[in-house]
């Protein structure tokens, strides 16, 4: 059985460990990420979109804040790793249009661009004719939509194979096991052993296992994350030569009272999604989830049916009870939460890293950060608060 030491292992090699990691690795410590499978789960699957203001839900005003502080830290998050790695992070700044298939539709989108306006937020309302200047192809008797200049999207699979590459570049060693437990004694995390049997110790241990994370054996059970399995289905399309590029802008469209999104990639792609449903961890794709995704962007742009269907996935976004992520100390010293991203972890990747970085390296968790803790899903135990609270401060000595 091997014994190794590191300063800090990160458990899972989604978009947020990674990332993670790799701000880590920069600032000169010592970083192990474990994972039987890196890159290739929920965040592989997802749509890419960094949606701040088309996502946005009555009452989610803390996460608001963060996804649009994370939407502004993508570019130089992009620019930084495409520097480091000399691969694309795939970064479309083309923002999004909301389109409505009719009367009805078009009355719910304005209801959600008013409160898009009270917010602050950048919307514009159009009528069906100004929705289909900016997509011809959409279909002709669309009824309106609205204009968001700030929502763009990732080529998430590119920013998974660049992060891959960047904690690569700096120097961070990648296990591609399983972690069996987190080690403990007391109230402490001492780090992790893996599914060999052998172990890592290490001063601080981020759990980033996306919606695996409430499954880590040796975590308390009363400072388990509530993170659960969301299914979400994906149909990826490809657009023939002669129809490109069929969308310029990400298109979010209401048709008859559901939601489909349509994601323009720039070789061609188009991602259609997203189905959501409640079924543990079930990822096989149901004819009837891609039944409705491809009902409804044939509704809302006709060549649909003309187009190439390359691939049908399914993923499971890590769920909160209050859709928000949860980042910080978990209660347990030594042991720091990076999960919990829900529909919108492509997006707050780089936000994350920043904050769970600073964490781990400060002890202090960035005011910013102060609304996401586990803490408040267990009222006042677990004891940790924003801004350098002593008892939840991460320790670096090995
Ligand atoms: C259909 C769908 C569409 C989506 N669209 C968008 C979108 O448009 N925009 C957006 O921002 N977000 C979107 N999301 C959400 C986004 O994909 C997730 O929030 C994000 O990928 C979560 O990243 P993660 O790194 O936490 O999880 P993951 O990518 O799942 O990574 C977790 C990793 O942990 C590993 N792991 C698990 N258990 C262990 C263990 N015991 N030991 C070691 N490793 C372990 C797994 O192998 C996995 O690689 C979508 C999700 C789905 C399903």
């Amino acid at each position: 059985m091997v014994e190794e030491t590191t300063d800090v292992v990160v458990v899972g090699a989604g978009l947020i460990g990674l990332a993670v990691a790799w701000r880590l690795a920069a600032s000169g410590i010592q970083v192990t990420v474990c994972d039987p499978t890196p890159g290739t789960q929920t965040s592989s699957v997802a749509a890419g979109m960094l949606a701040p203001v088309t996502e946005v839900e009555y009452g989610e005003d803390d996460l608001l804040a963060l996804n649009l502080d994370s939407v502004a830290a993508w570019p130089a998050f992009a620019e930084e790793l495409e520097s480091l790695t000399g691969l694309p992070a795939g970064l479309h700044r083309t923002g999004t249009l909301s389109v409505a298939y009719d009367v009805d539709d078009a009355a719910a989108i304005r209801r959600l661009a008013e409160y898009q306006e009270r917010l602050g937020l950048d919307v514009q309302v159009l009528t069906g004719r100004e929705t289909r200047r900016r997509e011809p192809l959409l279909a002709a008797g669309v009824a309106g939509g609205v204009w968001v200049p700030g929502d763009h999207s990732v080529d998430n699979r590119q920013a998974v194979a660049a992060l891959l590459r960047a904690v690569e570049v700096t120097g961070v060693r990648l296990v591609r096991q399983k972690v069996a437990r987190v080690l403990t004694s007391g109230n402490r995390a001492l780090g992790v052993e893996l599914e060999s049997g052998d172990t890592i110790r290490s001063g601080q241990v981020v759990a980033a296992a996306g919606p695996w994370t409430a499954q880590l054996a040796g975590v308390p059970d009363e400072l388990r994350p509530p993170v659960r399995p969301l299914k979400g289905e994906i149909v990826r399309l490809r657009v023939p030569e002669a129809y490109r590029p069929a969308l310029q802008h990400t298109v979010r469209a209401t048709a008859k009272g559901f939601s489909v999104y349509l994601v323009p990639r720039p070789g061609g792609e188009l991602v259609v999604g997203a189905t959501t449903s409640e079924l543990g961890y079930d990822t096989r794709v149901l004819a009837g989830g891609v039944f409705t995704l491809l009902r409804d962007a044939r509704m809302v742009l006709p060549i649909t049916d003309e187009l190439e269907l390359v691939e049908t996935v399914a993923g499971l976004r890590p769920a909160t009870p209050d859709n928000a992520p949860i980042l910080g100390p978990s209660g347990l010293d030594g042991l720091v939460w990076a999960t919990g991203h829900y529909r919108n972890g492509v997006l707050l990747t780089p936000i994350t890293a920043q904050h769970i970085a600073e964490t781990v390296l400060t002890g202090s968790v960035p005011k910013a950060a102060g609304s996401f803790l586990a803490e408040r899903f267990r009222g006042s135990h677990g004891g940790h608060r924003a801004d350098g609270d002593a008892s939840g401060r991460p320790k670096l000595a090995r």
